[in-house]
């Protein structure tokens, strides 16, 4: 069920405004933002893991 982010009341599924008919928050901007979040937490793990993996990689020759 869609809800407010804002004031989380139930929105209709056939409610395709861009406005909460309740308290009036801007419905695609909340959608945006969170997605926008989403997206940068799931680039900041991507990044994190390829750290990781060149951590490992023997890029250095071993040196005796
Ligand atoms: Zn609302």
């Amino acid at each position: 069920m869609r809800k407010c982010p804002k004031c989380e009341k139930r929105l209709s599924p056939f409610y395709f405004g861009t406005a909460c008919k309740n308290c009036g928050a801007d419905l695609l901007y909340y959608h945006f933002d969170e997605r926008l979040e989403r997206d940068a937490a799931k680039a900041a793990a991507q990044e994190e893991k390829v750290q990781r993996l060149l951590r490992k990689l023997p890029f250095r020759k071993r040196e005796e």
